[in-house]
């Protein structure tokens, strides 16, 4: 039997982030399933730190990580984690009239975010074709994130604080006896606290523990990666204001994403054909390069509560038990601001980290099955 103050399960960002900041204090074990850590969700997503994306609350806990993200402890190889990609929103025919609400529901988090014109939007991404640019905006503050120096910085710190990974340990049963949680992963575990960071399985480990009722669900979005155009590591980010498109330099290739939300159980998620050919043939319409090569496709789960808003902090049921799940598209983005926020849950230090306090504040997290 193995004891910890902390039981982690998932080695994804948000379980590995939140025992990287646990580990300062306390002796933790991340239970990861898998044979590596960030097997899952975070080793497949389109590494974009963007301010104005999917709501103000989102926004703010983004904004919260950012002095993380500039500068990071020295665990972390490379500093800063982020690296200007600036991100370019194009309305085709149709939908310039929505350009002007995207413009007012953004600019108060995202200061140097403005309208461009359509010739500005062809010098940025030549390959754009004029006709389909009916209307545009740039903003320079997005970034590239470097998740796997992010991912193996946390690692790094974990190990160095005398807390533990264990990979191919898949938690299959838990109980709680006394003031303990007692968890099956090939060996047991205990630990008087657990934090749920199971990503597309978050559900699964809450009906484990019998806190049923917290009803995440797992989207499917598809990525594909092409040879890189000519010129194009340069190029921002490129997203159509009816998100169902977008494309960005990806070391030497280009991922496209047809921005797809398909339901899907807890699993390794592979990319469906024709989500493949809608990304190729919108891409395909948008620009005046054609699709002759991929490198490759994948697709990953993005999680979501009912509300889209993170699942964070202690049980109301089971105070023992926290919830760190349910982040979507932005669970790397907001990964230094909620992590740091899940490991004070458990050390209930409070008041030393305004920053954060401010962002959960303003973010309004709902609680667990509340
Ligand atoms: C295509 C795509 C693009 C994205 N782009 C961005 C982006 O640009 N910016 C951004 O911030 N976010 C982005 N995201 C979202 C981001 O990847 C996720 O929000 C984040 O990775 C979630 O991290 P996680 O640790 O919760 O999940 P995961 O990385 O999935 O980790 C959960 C882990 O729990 C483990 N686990 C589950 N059940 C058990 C069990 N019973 N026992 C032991 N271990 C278990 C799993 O094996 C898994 O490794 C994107 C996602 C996708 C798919």
């Amino acid at each position: 039997m193995i004891e910890a103050d902390v039981i982690v399960i998932g080695g994804g960002v948000c379980g590995l982030g939140a025992a990287y900041f646990l580990s300062q204090t306390r002796r933790v074990v991340v239970l990861e399933q898998e044979s590596q850590p960030a097997y899952h969700s975070s080793g497949r997503s389109a590494a974009l730190y963007i301010i104005g994306y999917e709501s103000p609350e989102v926004s703010a806990l983004t904004a919260a990580g950012r002095s993380f993200f500039d500068d990071p402890p020295g665990e972390f190889d490379a500093r800063p984690l982020l690296s200007p990609r600036g991100g370019l929103t194009i309305a085709e025919p149709g939908s310039e009239d929505q350009l002007g609400q995207f413009l007012a529901r953004w600019q108060p988090h995202c200061p140097n975010l403005s309208a461009i014109s359509s010739a500005e939007a062809g010098e940025r991404v030549p390959i754009l074709r004029p006709e389909r640019i009916a209307a545009a905006a740039f903003d320079p503050d997005w970034y590239s994130i470097d998740v796997h120096a992010l991912v193996m910085g946390y690692r790094r710190g974990v190990m160095r604080q005398g807390s533990s990974i264990t990979c191919n340990a898949r938690v299959t049963t838990m109980s709680r006896t006394g003031d303990r949680w007692w968890v099956e992963a090939g060996e047991t575990y205990s630990a008087p606290i657990l934090i749920n960071a199971a990503g597309a399985w978050a559900s699964n480990i809450g009906d484990l523990a019998g806190l049923h009722g917290v009803p995440l669900q797992p989207l499917r979005r598809t990525a594909v990666l092409l040879p890189l155009p000519k010129g194009g590591a340069t190029w921002p980010s490129v997203h159509t204001l009816n998100e169902d498109l977008y494309f960005k330099p990806e070391g030497n290739g280009l991922m496209l994403s047809p921005e797809d939300e398909t339901s899907s159980a807890p699993c390794d998620a592979a990319p469906d054909e024709v989500d493949v050919a809608r990304a190729i043939d919108h891409f395909e319409r948008l620009t005046n390069e054609p699709v002759v090569k991929l490198q490759s496709k994948w697709a990953g789960l993005r999680t979501f509560a009912p509300d889209r808003r993170p699942v964070i902090g202690p049980d109301p049921r089971e105070p023992a038990f926290i919830w760190y799940a349910g982040l979507g598209g932005f669970g790397v983005q907001t990964s230094p601001a909620l992590a740091r926020y899940v490991a004070r849950c458990v050390t209930q230090s409070g008041g030393q980290d305004e920053e954060v306090d401010a962002a959960i504040a303003a973010s309004r997290l709902i609680a667990a099955a509340e």
